[in-house]
């Protein structure tokens, strides 16, 4: 596994580790639905067991090691998994930070399951260094961090934040989702350990749920394996061969729905439904300078508040292109009422203190021409 690969990242998308079968040569790593393998004369192979390893999970797990240049990947069967077991590095005792606008699955995490698991989290505004580091105490063992956050596109300086980290002994553990290893590569950065929901940008095409993790470092990879493994949550075989076939075409997918989505965001400035939009693509985005000196591109990503709340709805009855849904990354147009939909998990007063309030969409721009989703789209900002 621990293999070097010198290639750009577009070739990794489509070789990854292995791009064929050993075996046979057949052009695609086969589906191994075999839960247990074969000890030949007795004695103990490369593979044992499926939970502990298979070749269709090597395939993905080496993706994602090359892609962030960490040593070693983990793939999981959701992000939340991937989190849950990012995390499973952290002890009862510890002490954690994480942002105050997260996504709604790791808000409910860590709010209703790390603390019964006697792991304290403080949740504070990571786009301002000083506040994390105020927050640090002599128990704080690890900072969670997401940039741009969801749905606010708040922007956290990811070096600030590993400097942070070094001085007082922090695991660091970045959510990079929305960025996906093309535009943010995490490791480089000094991040400790890289999680992403595959579900999404990854995957590509709404058909599975899988989450991936890499790290650098080898002792951190050592307890990721034994959790992943003692916990049983990796992801299945056949899942495994649907995210190797979406990574194949990520870069591609990822610049033709970024494209589209600078267009859209523009059109959606100058519309006069819309109070506000929130995408790292535009000039006066606040955190815009400190984005692109972390990531090559501002993503797929953008949300939006409209003017009226009874708009809303009409929006969301109008629009034919969009599924109207909670996820993102697809090759289809995702639209989501955040406060209904991703964030419903967050209480209400909590949201309405973060700015997520009942007239936020986010938008995932697929990879449609960006002509027809923006007629459909006008005629939902203007039904009436
Ligand atoms: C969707 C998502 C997750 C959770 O991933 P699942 O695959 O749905 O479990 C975590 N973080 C972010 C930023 C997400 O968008």
């Amino acid at each position: 596994m621990e293999k070097k690969n010198f290639h750009r990242p577009a070739t990794i998308l489509v070789h990854q580790g292995r791009d064929r079968d050993p075996a046979t040569g057949a052009a695609n790593i086969p589906v191994y639905l075999s839960s247990t393998y074969h000890h030949r004369d007795g004695k103990p192979g490369e593979y044992d067991y499926a939970r502990s390893g298979n070749p269709s999970r090597d395939q993905v797990e080496e993706a994602i090691a090359l892609l962030e240049g960490g040593i070693r990947g983990f793939a999981y069967a959701s992000g939340m998994a991937a989190i849950g077991g990012a995390l499973s590095l952290l002890r009862s005792g510890d002490h954690l930070i994480a942002p105050d606008d997260l996504y709604g699955g790791t808000y409910r995490l860590l709010t209703a399951v790390l603390p019964e698991q006697g792991i304290e989290v403080t949740f504070v505004d990571t786009t301002d260094p000083q506040k994390v580091q105020d927050a640090v105490r002599p128990s704080t063992r690890g900072l969670f961090l997401e940039t741009p956050s969801n749905p606010l596109f708040k922007i956290t300086d990811l070096r600030a934040m590993v400097e942070i980290a070094r001085r007082n002994e922090l695991l660091t553990f970045l959510d990079n989702t929305f960025m996906t290893p093309l535009l943010q590569p995490a490791l480089p950065l000094g991040i400790d350990v890289a999680i992403h929901s595959a579900t999404k940008f990854l995957g590509g095409h709404s058909d599975l749920l899988a989450g991936l993790v890499t790290t650098a470092d080898p002792e951190l990879a050592h307890r990721l394996k034994r959790f992943q493994n003692a916990l049983g949550t990796a992801l299945p075989p056949f899942d495994c061969f649907l995210l190797a076939r979406g990574i194949k075409t990520l870069k591609v997918r990822l610049e033709a729905a970024q494209a589209g989505a600078e267009q859209i965001a523009r059109r959606l400035v100058r519309h006069p439904a819309v109070a506000g939009v929130y995408y790292p693509g535009l000039d006066d985005h606040p955190g815009r300078s400190v984005h692109l000196t972390q990531a090559t591109g501002p993503g797929a990503v953008i949300s939006f508040k409209l003017r009226e709340k009874s708009q809303v709805p009409r929006l969301l009855e109008t629009v034919r292109l969009p599924i109207i849904a909670p996820s993102l990354g697809g090759v289809e147009t995702i639209l989501t009422h955040c406060w209904s939909m991703s964030h419903a998990a967050i209480p209400s007063q909590v949201k309405t203190g973060l700015g997520i309030c009942e007239t936020l969409l986010r938008i995932s721009v697929g990879i449609e021409d960006p002509e027809d989703l923006w007629d459909d789209l006008q005629a939902g900002l203007e039904a009436d």
